[in-house]
């Protein structure tokens, strides 16, 4: 199976010494899906390959900083250590095995969803999460899989703890999570739309 390009962008590269190009590219069989498709992106200019990248942003390209880029990427990777770091100290200060006990405790799953729904927000009923449980095996296994750094203030309160430090990690990592998404800054107009 091979790929169909179309090429959707040709222009000049920000010295105009090459090219930018897009292509829009999908595997080629007869029943592709709108989801299967993505954005070729090159450019042919060396000295601007170094400098810049084509990144999509809400719907079209733009050429961006490499710069910036690698910004993004160290803050992601900062990011991912906080979060090794709050899942060490949540299992390190016993609350992990102080959250274990309180659902085993539970008479049954539908006090276990209820009790536990408004803090984590299960957007599926009562039949999804007897599923995802038994999936999941072991109630340490759901935990690890379904509680994540963003729950834990009210996981805390849940079970009476108190934990200021950790509390400033999840406070931390929300920051370097919501920096890590943000847009990032570009060079000059769109080169083209890609919204269709
Ligand atoms: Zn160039």
């Amino acid at each position: 199976m091979g790929t169909d390009r179309f090429e959707i962008y040709k222009g000049p590269c920000s010295c105009g010494e090459g090219e930018y190009i897009v292509e829009e590219c999908c595997p080629d069989h007869p029943w592709t899906k709108p989801h299967q498709k993505w954005y070729d992106r090159t450019i042919t200019c060396s000295a601007c390959r170094n400098e810049y990248s084509l990144e999509k942003i809400d719907g079209e390209i733009y050429p961006v900083l490499n710069s910036e880029k690698r910004k993004r990427e160290a803050i992601r990777e900062k990011w991912h250590d906080m979060i090794k770091k709050i899942k060490e100290r949540f299992e390190s200060e016993g609350h992990l095995e102080a959250l274990e006990r309180k659902i085993d405790s539970m008479p049954s799953m539908a006090a276990i969803y209820r009790e536990l729904n408004p803090l984590v927000h299960f957007h599926y009923g009562l039949s999804t999460f007897r599923k995802h449980f038994k999936v999941s095996h072991t109630v340490k296994g759901w935990i690890e899989e379904n509680i994540h750094h963003w729950h834990l203030k009210a996981v805390l309160k849940w079970l009476g703890r108190e934990d200021p430090v950790l509390e400033n990690l999840v406070r931390e990592a929300k920051q370097l999570r919501e920096d890590s998404q943000k847009n990032l800054p570009v060079i000059g107009p769109a080169i083209c739309n890609i919204r269709n």
